[in-house]
């Protein structure tokens, strides 16, 4: 399968040929047309396989394809990332994509001033970037509310119960709306990910690479 045949717009497919992706990797060809299709998906991957690609890039479509919601408020995409680190990695491939269509990303993570993302949220974005703990501050300091997401991604999500936060993601999908779509990545699937995943997702499909 090619890019081509997943049925992205030109500007998106320059935007994957300027990153040298020739073709998509087996999660990305797995994922793509599932995500595209609007399904709730768990994807069993590990980092290197080009699982955030595969959630970024229908991302993209999924906002793009609606243009009455971009007259609310707040982000439209949220993807949440157990460390700085992954955060920032998934922060700069989104950053990639998200430029082709002048859509806003913000990267919701600890290093960075309280203040200065603060006044970046508040000057308005598509996608926030996120770990979990600095997305309730940010939220409590009321630089974002969440009422227009409908794209929420929970990537590494082992790791994110392996590091205790489980209770803010909780919080977090307890914050967006229900009839939202919900993509969930895991290199492994412990018994506490499943339940979780049973009780956020709908109908999801599983795909593993
Ligand atoms: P990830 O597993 O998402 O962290 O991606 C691992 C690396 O593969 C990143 O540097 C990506 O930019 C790169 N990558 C993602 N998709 C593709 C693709 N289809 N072809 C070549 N490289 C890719």
């Amino acid at each position: 399968k090619t890019f081509e045949e997943c049925g992205f717009a030109p500007e998106l497919l320059r935007a994957i040929a300027k990153q040298a992706y020739e073709k998509p990797t087996p999660i990305q060809c797995q994922a793509l047309s599932i995500v595209l299709s609007g399904r709730d998906i768990i994807g069993i991957a590990k980092t290197g396989s080009g699982k955030t690609a595969s959630f970024v890039l229908p991302m993209i479509v999924h906002i793009m394809d609606q243009p009455e919601l971009q007259k609310e408020e707040g982000p439209i995409g949220v993807i949440c990332a157990p460390t700085r680190e992954l955060a920032h990695q998934i922060y700069l491939e989104t950053k990639k994509f998200a430029k082709a269509y002048g859509l806003r990303a913000c990267a919701v993570y600890g290093g960075m001033s309280k203040l200065d993302q603060f006044k970046e949220l508040k000057a308005g974005c598509e996608i926030v970037v996120v770990t979990p703990g600095r997305l309730i501050d940010m939220i409590k300091m009321k630089a974002l509310t969440m009422v227009r997401t409908t794209y929420l991604v929970l990537d590494e999500a082992d790791r994110m119960f392996d590091l205790g936060f489980e209770p803010q993601i909780r919080s977090i999908v307890g914050q967006i709306r229900p009839d939202r779509q919900t993509l969930l990545f895991s290199a492994t699937m412990p018994r506490k990910v499943e339940k979780l995943a049973r009780e956020i997702l709908s109908d999801p499909v599983r795909v593993t690479v």
